[in-house]
């Protein structure tokens, strides 16, 4: 049985029987694909094998029907900072895509509380400049895709199990179709959440205290949700507002102009609503505050969008796991190992959270620094941003 994604035909784990590869990469998203292709180049057998039809992980721009997109809305990762991610921004030259500035231009909005009309701020320079790939983020990941031949990509894929032989693993997988499959590797990178590798079976089971390390390990931005409002056209920039907002009054806590290089207009923010709150209140509910809240700080026009989109990465199992719906800090780089004991000379980890990158200290420059707030000084390791998925 064969399927094809974007176009390419791909095989199906377990098509003719057992598969064998060299190094079997579990992910498809920025890290794995940035993993297989390496490889792949240094002229070494891979396979990646994705559990979602989709490739891309966390990376997901669509139309306005939700669907993937080549000129698409970031619905997950949306900003890179050249400066601060060079190798980041090395990688997207090198695959041809382009980078525009976020459009910052115009007033700042700060809604501080629900009986206060919002405070109206010109804006400073944003320092470093957040820059969003043309096309939206998933150009990024298809760029690598369709670097790796069709064969060496096997979406729909879940790996369930994995079991150490003498010289190879024997990795189990299942299809949402219910069709299993066994695929043999020498050796196995794992390009996913540490804390999703905690729902695999592993025949021995893995080191107790990577085990621990692993779970608790949080997932960047995995608590979080993004709402999304497409319009016909960026009618806040004619009254001279950037889009950009903060607010204390939420739903979104955080809201931003999202209008794409091609010019498809759109605000988003982050909704600032917790997890367990978000799914009390229901998705249609939160929307519709979501849009009130567009109307209340950018006018009436905001309550006609086109369409509107919504992402919660908290209740999505290739992301999250339970103890991802409460918000925690970023992870922090660390050179110890991440796999311990029997799997050690079989298994590597190779998700954005497991990189070991140094960090990298930057000032950065709020758009609503007028408000009084201080620069605030952050640190930015790359544990969790996307360069860290991709070196
Ligand atoms: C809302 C949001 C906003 C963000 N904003 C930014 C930003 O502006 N800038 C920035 O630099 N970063 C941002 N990030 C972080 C960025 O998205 C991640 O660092 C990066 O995409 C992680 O890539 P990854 O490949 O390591 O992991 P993932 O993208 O999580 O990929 C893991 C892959 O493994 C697959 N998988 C899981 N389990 C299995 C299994 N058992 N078998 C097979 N496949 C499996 C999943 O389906 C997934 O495709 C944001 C993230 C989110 C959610």
């Amino acid at each position: 049985m064969a399927w094809e994604i974007d176009g390419r035909r791909c095989l199906a784990a377990g098509d003719n029987g057992r598969m064998k590869t060299t190094v079997a990469v579990i992910g498809g998203g920025l890290s794995g694909l940035c993993a297989a292709r390496r490889l792949h180049a240094a002229g070494i057998d891979v396979r990646v094998i994705e559990a979602r039809p989709r490739l891309g992980g966390r990376i997901l721009s669509t139309d306005e029907h939700g669907a993937p997109s080549d000129d698409g809305f970031d619905l997950g990762p949306s900003w890179c900072w050249p400066r601060v991610q060079p190798q980041l921004a090395a990688l997207v030259q090198e695959l041809g895509l382009d980078l525009f500035p976020q459009h910052t231009r115009g007033d700042v909005l700060f809604e501080r509380m629900s009986r206060e009309t919002p405070l109206r701020c010109q804006a400073s320079d944003q320092e470093p400049q957040s820059m969003r790939i043309v096309g939206g983020t998933s150009a990024l990941t298809a760029a690598l895709l369709a670097q790796l031949p069709a064969d060496r990509v096997l979406p729909g894929t879940h790996v369930t199990h994995m079991a150490l032989g003498h010289s190879e693993v024997e990795l189990t997988t299942s299809r949402d179709d219910g069709a299993m499959g066994h695929l043999l590797a020498d050796q196995v990178v794992a390009a996913v959440p540490p804390r999703l590798l905690t729902q695999l079976a592993f025949s021995p089971a893995v080191d107790e205290t990577a085990a621990r390390r692993w779970a608790e390990t949080a997932t960047w931005m995995a608590p979080h949700a993004k709402v999304l409002a497409v319009y016909d056209r960026p009618f806040w920039r004619d009254a001279g507002l950037s889009g950009t907002a903060q607010s204390f009054v939420g739903p979104l806590g955080e809201i931003h102009d999202a209008t794409t290089a091609s010019g498809k207009a759109a605000l988003f923010g982050f909704v600032s609503v917790g997890a367990d709150a978000r799914a009390a209140i229901g998705e249609a509910a939160l929307v519709a505050a979501c849009v009130q809240q567009f109307a209340r700080l950018f006018g009436p026009e905001a309550l006609q969008p086109r369409a509107t989109l919504v992402k919660d990465w908290s209740t999505d199992p290739l992301t999250a796991v339970a103890s991802d719906r409460v918000p925690s800090g970023h992870p922090h780089p660390s050179a110890a190992p991440w796999v311990t004991g029997v799997w050690q000379e079989r298994l590597s980890l190779c998700a954005s959270e497991t990189s070991a990158r140094s960090a990298r200290r930057w000032r950065w420059r709020t758009a609503w620094r007028p408000l009084g707030k201080n620069d605030s000084l952050l640190t930015t390791n790359q544990v969790g941003y996307r360069l860290g998925a991709c070196i």
